[in-house]
């Protein structure tokens, strides 16, 4: 098959990207495949091609609703049928696609891993013959990974309902132990191969500046503002930091946009449109921000508060410079964040019976639930500890296990489907915590690490074995050559 014409003939590409062109070869052989690619490089389409260029189902496991509308819409886009089920969608429509899907409707077709769980949809699917099972976002498979997700744990499982389809496994942060982790779990240790696409960003010069306390951090966004025209993304783990963060942007008559879980569903969307739209905008968000949105031209990425993980943080910088060009990334590393996400870890991993109490609440409250929101939830739930978050994990978790789901109202989510026992128990919290704060650890280690290249450091962590060279533009390169030009 000549890969490269059906790919002018079917898409609006003149040319594979990366490795592109490698992991369809084995796709289109049906080999098994674990696709290692950066943020924005275009991994969809390896997924793409395949539905679109022959006649079975290709079925798509996506970790997050809100991915799955934007890459289904997409694909259409691209003349592919594609289609997605989630609880979100109104049941009536729900059933309508799962005929569809039992009847040998649609190419391409996208799920959470969750939906296993419906006899319903198992149903449906096992009529179809697979092309492909595609796994995006693979690392949340492993325990070892940033962003673990117990149903995605059950896809080996999976596979063999489906018949054994051939797999693909996409994803863009994967340490070597997490690969080896998705290998093994998609049951294709033999079979699969890895193909690494890189994970070079050379168009990303990553800093790190060592700041103490709010006021240092708001000067450097401001001034970094200053410095830097075009579309901006300033991140706060924290939403109480956000708030801050925009009041005294505010005071200062900077403009700008916010976006968070806390922000009604509509202001959300017309934030996000504004974002996407504007010109030159300047947006600051908690760190869920910017997953699937396809801004090009992000020239300016401020972390103003230190990520978990160095996954995540690698993550996040993918966003700014899709488009190639020179962007300029930040993180404004003050100690005392450190405790923050200790913090988050603490607290990521509520008891079983704090979570079914949350739910409750948001099943029996709706009306107090709209007027005050989390603040709401907190006061029910009596905390003593104004950074006691357990309440946020307890929807996220809820929210993951389609328990809870986004609605448009003033309190973003509704009580759907009641905690089962079975997904309490594969919340596997203790060595969960224990990788968590490792990574934490490394973190910590990158931000503080000094005599490096920064995106070196990125590469040897995920263990990327290519011939980088040091970028030259980083906060360590630059200090390098400012050493040595004293030193004349
Ligand atoms: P990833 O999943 O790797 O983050 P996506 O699959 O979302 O990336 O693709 C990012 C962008 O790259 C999309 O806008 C897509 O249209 C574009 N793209 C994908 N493949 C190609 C190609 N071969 N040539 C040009 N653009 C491409
Ligand atoms: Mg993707």
């Amino acid at each position: 098959m000549n890969l490269l014409q059906n790919l002018t003939e079917n898409f609006p590409y003149r040319q594979f990207r990366g490795e592109q062109e490698r992991i369809l070869e084995r796709v289109m052989r049906g080999e098994d495949t674990l696709a290692l690619m950066p943020t924005g490089m275009g991994k969809s389409l390896c997924f793409q091609f395949p539905a679109k260029i022959q006649s079975n189902l290709v079925l798509v496991i996506s970790p997050l609703i809100a991915l799955m509308e934007d890459q289904v819409q997409k694909a259409q886009m691209l003349g592919i049928s594609a289609t997605y089920l989630s609880s979100s969608i109104h049941r009536e429509d729900r059933e309508t696609r799962q005929k569809r899907l039992a009847d040998g409707d649609y190419q391409l077709f996208y799920v959470t891993p969750e939906r296993f769980r419906k006899p319903e949809f198992l149903e449906a699917i096992q009529k179809r013959k697979l092309f492909l099972l595609a796994v995006d976002e693979a690392h949340c498979i492993s325990q070892w990974g940033h962003d673990f997700r117990p149903d995605y744990s059950r896809l080996g499982e999976f596979r063999v309902l489906l018949g054994n389809p051939p797999v693909l496994a996409l994803t863009a942060t994967a340490t070597p132990a997490v690969q080896k982790d998705i290998l093994c779990q998609l049951q294709m240790e033999t079979s699969g191969e890895i193909i690494f696409g890189g994970l070079e960003r050379p168009n990303l010069q990553l800093n790190v500046h060592d700041v103490y306390g709010f006021d240092e951090k708001i000067r450097a966004i401001v001034g970094l503002r200053h410095q830097t025209k075009g579309a901006a993304l300033v991140y706060c783990s924290l939403i109480q930091t956000l708030k801050k963060v925009s009041e005294e942007l505010r005071r200062l008559g900077i403009d700008h946009l916010i976006y968070h879980g806390d922000l009604p569903g509509k202001d959300r969307r017309r934030n996000l449109k504004s974002f996407v739209t504007g010109d030159g905008p300047l947006m600051v968000a908690t760190p869920a921000f910017g997953l699937g949105i396809d801004k090009e031209n992000v020239r300016l990425l401020v972390h103003a508060e230190m990520p978990g993980s160095l996954e995540s943080y690698y993550q996040e910088v993918g966003r700014a410079g899709r488009d190639g060009q020179t962007s300029q990334c930040h993180l404004l590393y003050d100690q005392d964040d450190v405790s923050i996400q200790i913090e988050f870890l603490k607290w990521s991993h509520p008891e079983p019976s704090f979570i079914a109490k949350v739910y409750h609440l948001i099943k029996d409250n709706r009306g107090p639930l709209d007027q005050e929101g989390f603040d709401y939830l907190r006061g029910q739930m009596s905390f003593k500890n104004r950074r006691d978050f357990r309440v946020e994990s307890a929807v996220r978790i809820l929210e993951r296990w389609d328990c809870v789901e986004a609605a448009d109202l003033p309190f973003p989510y509704l009580a759907v489907r009641e905690p089962t026992q079975e997904m309490f128990d594969s919340e596997n919290s203790e060595s969960l915590l224990k990788n968590q704060n490792q990574k934490l650890y490394e973190m910590v280690r990158f931000a503080t690490r000094n005599e490096l290249c920064r995106l070196l450091q990125v590469y040897e962590y995920f263990g990327y074995t290519g011939s980088a060279r040091p970028c030259g533009h980083c906060d360590v390169c630059l200090s390098s050559v400012a050493d040595m030009n004293s030193g004349c």
